[in-house]
């Protein structure tokens, strides 16, 4: 069964963006659907508009409920996402969990946004890319769905391959070397050339503690770490033990 995302957007074009690399592969291979929606032909207006000025005043324009009603109420009823500034900010939970969902609807806003009501009524969840405001919502729609496809079955060459990425686990990746073994002088952990596949293991999870504990302590006030971790980290970073206890579940 695949996985359709239905976009209704002013911009359809902005979205052959995603026509790389692995989302066009698993759109070949039919995983996923990725199907644009020009909310301007909906419009019943003769100069096909969709934007109006906001009652009580203010700057700019929103986007009218009838174009965006009878474009989303054309196509069957499914989770339906407003990206917009005032939602949740995407987490790689949620986008795990949206995985999980065969049909979602993505409503793309422009201008100053949209009429409340298309949300009263339309919309089931609204999802944030961070706390900025960027002009519309076909870029954060994009991360959306680049990041949710690669967690859908058979969209990632090697499955469980994103299970040790940064956010995954509240940790980030380790550092990641690739050939040469020397480049300008500089020389890839010899560890990592060990062959040593248990050892390989620890140093991995050591550094990416230690990362995760440098950049983002936040994340491993909510992940913690176990004794037996703490044990690990304490090999490679003996001089940081007593600064990572506090971490410790
Ligand atoms: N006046 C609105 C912002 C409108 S920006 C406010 O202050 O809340 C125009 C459109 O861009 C929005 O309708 C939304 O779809 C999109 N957008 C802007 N910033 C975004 C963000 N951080 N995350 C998701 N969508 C965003």
């Amino acid at each position: 069964m695949m996985n359709t995302f239905n976009i209704f957007t002013l911009f359809p074009d902005m979205f052959k963006a995603l026509d790389y690399g692995i989302l066009a592969i698993a759109t070949t291979k039919g995983i996923i659907n990725i199907n644009t929606v020009n909310i301007r032909e909906y419009s019943t207006d003769k100069h096909k508009k969709v934007d109006d000025y906001p009652y009580g005043g203010g700057f700019g324009m929103l986007m009218m409920c009838q174009p965006v009603f009878d474009a989303i109420q054309s196509y069957p009823k499914s989770h339906t996402i407003y990206m917009s500034p005032k939602g949740n900010v995407l987490t790689q939970t949620r986008a795990m969990e949206l995985s999980k969902i065969k049909d979602i609807n993505i409503l793309c806003g422009h201008y100053e946004g949209i009429d409340q009501r298309i949300i009263d009524s339309l919309v089931d969840e609204e999802i944030s890319c961070g706390d900025y405001i960027l002009s519309g919502g076909e870029i954060p729609a994009m991360v959306l769905i680049d990041c949710v496809s690669r967690l859908i079955d058979g969209v990632l060459p090697q499955p469980q391959s994103y299970l040790d990425e940064s956010h995954t686990d509240n940790l980030l990746e380790c550092h990641q070397y690739t050939r040469p073994e020397i480049y300008n002088q500089i020389n890839v952990p010899s560890i990592l050339l060990s062959g040593h596949h248990k050892n390989i293991e620890e140093f991995r999870l050591a550094q990416s503690i230690y990362l995760t504990f440098i950049k983002r302590p936040d994340m491993l006030m909510k992940r913690k770490i176990s004794k037996k971790e703490l044990k690990i980290f304490a090999i490679y970073y003996p001089e940081l033990k007593d600064d990572i206890i506090k971490f410790v579940e």
